[in-house]
């Protein structure tokens, strides 16, 4: 029997993130992983847009996850020695007066002032973009290539021992009276980062997901070259010497299967606003992990409290995984609650 502190069912955002807190706490752990080509960490942009457009407002716990976040993935860059996570600027293309009277007015806002700028610009090609109202950007936005990040991510665990490619099968899940095995390996918790298909985990099939499935192009344009992020509608993100544009958002189909539905309306949003003509060069789909009341998933199992969840990242795993894996660490290692919030046992 080989021995762990914790077992970790998926190397997705979540997983991954856990996994490395744990370890700089001296943790002996496993990452379990049946490695999907299409999980949602791996389809994902990355984005880390600190506001939200519709309503333009900070998003949720953006001044205590985004530090956590940059220290993080800058900590990995480090330690893996190679580039992952940028910083970006997000232009907003106004669709009309109104919508750009409304950035001004929120601009001048103190809690939004290192959020959003205030300039009304005109920064890109007009022939080629379709934005007679403006523009402005957000500050402090960002993006992680998730996919490179996860690869190498990986190959660091494989060195550390700590990684197994095998699909985690739950009816081999043995609970002794303080302790947990599994497959002969011995733990003191399971903790379950599957993203959406914790759907089919008979111990925690109850928790209440609102699954959004989402598609999302890399593409190349004829004659446009930019080098910010911009959204009207879709956003598209310099990515590799190409682009990604996305998403789209489905809570009917739950699948990780691109459709010509989502490709063309992907297309179509883009051909509102940009004027030239697109090569696509990839399409993806993938689930986002996101709960009815649009919160993360941390706790115990309310009666085998040798596992956990990690879990619930929804939209926003690349800014929320790193302050809540360091809680759920807090919280395994030292004892410290988890906030209502976000702690399972709120349902
Ligand atoms: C189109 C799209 C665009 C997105 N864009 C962004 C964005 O710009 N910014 C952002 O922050 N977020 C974005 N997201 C959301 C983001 O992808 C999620 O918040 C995050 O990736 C969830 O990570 P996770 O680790 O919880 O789940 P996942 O990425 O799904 O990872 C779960 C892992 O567990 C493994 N697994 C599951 N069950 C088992 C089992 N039984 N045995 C072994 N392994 C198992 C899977 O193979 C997978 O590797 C986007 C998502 C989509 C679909």
């Amino acid at each position: 029997m080989k021995e762990f502190d914790f077992i970790i069912v998926g190397q997705g955002l979540a997983g991954s993130v856990l996994a490395y807190s744990l370890m700089q706490e001296n943790q002996k752990v496993l990452v379990v992983d049946e490695e999907a080509a299409s999980s949602s960490s791996r389809v994902a942009a990355g984005l880390c847009n600190p506001v939200v457009f519709k309503r333009l407002t900070k998003s949720w716990m953006i001044d205590e996850v985004l530090p956590f976040a940059k220290i993080f993935y800058r900590n990995q860059e480090t330690l893996l020695n190679d580039e992952f996570y940028f910083d970006v600027p997000l232009y907003k293309l106004f669709v009309d007066e109104k919508e750009q009277e409304f950035w001004k007015q929120k601009s001048n806002e103190p809690h939004l002032f290192d959020w959003i700028d205030h300039k009304v610009e005109y920064p890109f090609d007009q022939n080629l973009m379709n934005y007679p109202f403006g523009a402005s950007k957000t500050l402090q936005s960002s993006f992680l290539k998730t996919a490179n990040w996860l690869s190498k991510f990986k190959n660091y665990l494989i060195n550390n021992n700590a990684y197994l490619n095998v699909k985690f099968d739950y009816d081999k899940i043995k609970l002794t009276d303080n302790s947990v095995t599994w497959n002969g390996y011995c733990a003191n918790k399971i903790i379950f980062c599957e993203g959406y298909q914790s759907i089919k985990n008979p111990y925690f099939d109850w928790l209440p997901f609102k699954l959004t499935k989402g598609e999302v192009l890399t593409v190349n344009f004829k004659n446009l070259k930019i080098d910010y992020a911009i959204n009207k509608g879709a956003f598209v993100l310099p990515y590799n010497g190409n682009y990604k544009l996305g998403a789209t958002y489905n809570w009917d189909e739950i699948d990780a299967e691109p459709t010509e539905e989502g490709k063309e309306q992907l297309l179509k949003r883009a051909a509102k606003f940009i004027n030239d003509e697109v090569l696509v060069l990839e399409h993806k789909a993938g689930v986002r992990p996101t709960v009815l009341d649009r919160r993360p998933l941390l706790g115990l199992h309310p009666e085998h409290k040798q596992l956990a969840v990690f879990n619930g990242m929804g939209t926003k795993g690349v800014m929320l995984a790193p302050y809540f894996a360091n809680k759920m660490v807090k919280f395994l290692l030292k004892g410290e609650k988890i906030a209502p919030e976000v702690n399972i046992d709120r349902f």
